[in-house]
């Protein structure tokens, strides 16, 4: 029996990998198991004040348990790639595990009044695309679609929390533990 893991590091409330753990269980046909994180402090980098999002990729392909098909990741910390200012996630292409971001997902972040409801959605989004990718999915040109690039909040605000029906099709493919 293989597992679909979704985990937190430690400073992620309760909410947001709830609404994330429901969804994923309700988008993938394996059965979802919680994981406890560690922290990723030991992936701050001290001259960009941000995490090496690579390096949290392969502390979670570490730890990631034998019986997960995948493992997606929540962290509150702001996550960076070295050629770009901050990432919302990354992923193994192809492989098991991904991150999310949620530094930047709130409407606080942004000098907004907080809006839960916004915030959820965001990281649901960005749950369903970081997990795509680890089915293989690229990015898709829909702007609609879950699968498609967004460098900003205004993007993510922009698709639907669902793919489009190509992207659908191929992870039907790609896998099979899609309902
Ligand atoms: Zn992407
Ligand atoms: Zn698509």
């Amino acid at each position: 029996m293989k597992y679909f893991y979704v985990g937190a590091t430690p400073e992620v409330e309760r909410p947001p990998l709830e609404a994330v753990r429901q969804r994923m269980a309700a988008e993938y046909g394996a059965p979802v198991k919680e994981i406890v994180l560690p922290s990723v402090e030991f992936a701050f980098d001290t001259g960009r004040q941000q995490y090496r999002s690579m390096d949290v990729l392969e502390m979670l392909a570490r730890i990631c348990p034998a019986d997960a098909a995948k493992l997606l990741a929540l962290t509150g910390r702001d996550l960076f790639v070295p050629v770009l200012t901050f990432v919302f996630g990354q992923a193994q292409l192809g492989g098991r595990v991904a991150v999310v971001s949620l530094a930047r997902l709130r409407q606080e972040f942004y000098g907004m009044a907080p809006n839960q409801e916004i915030f959820l959605e965001r990281a649901v989004k960005e749950a369903l695309h970081e997990t795509g990718h680890t089915f293989g999915l690229v990015h898709c040109s829909g702007q609609r679609c879950a699968m498609s690039l967004a460098t900003n909040v205004r993007q993510i605000d922009g698709k639907s929390a669902a793919w489009c029906a190509a992207c659908t099709s191929q992870l039907r493919r790609a896998k099979g533990v899609i309902r």
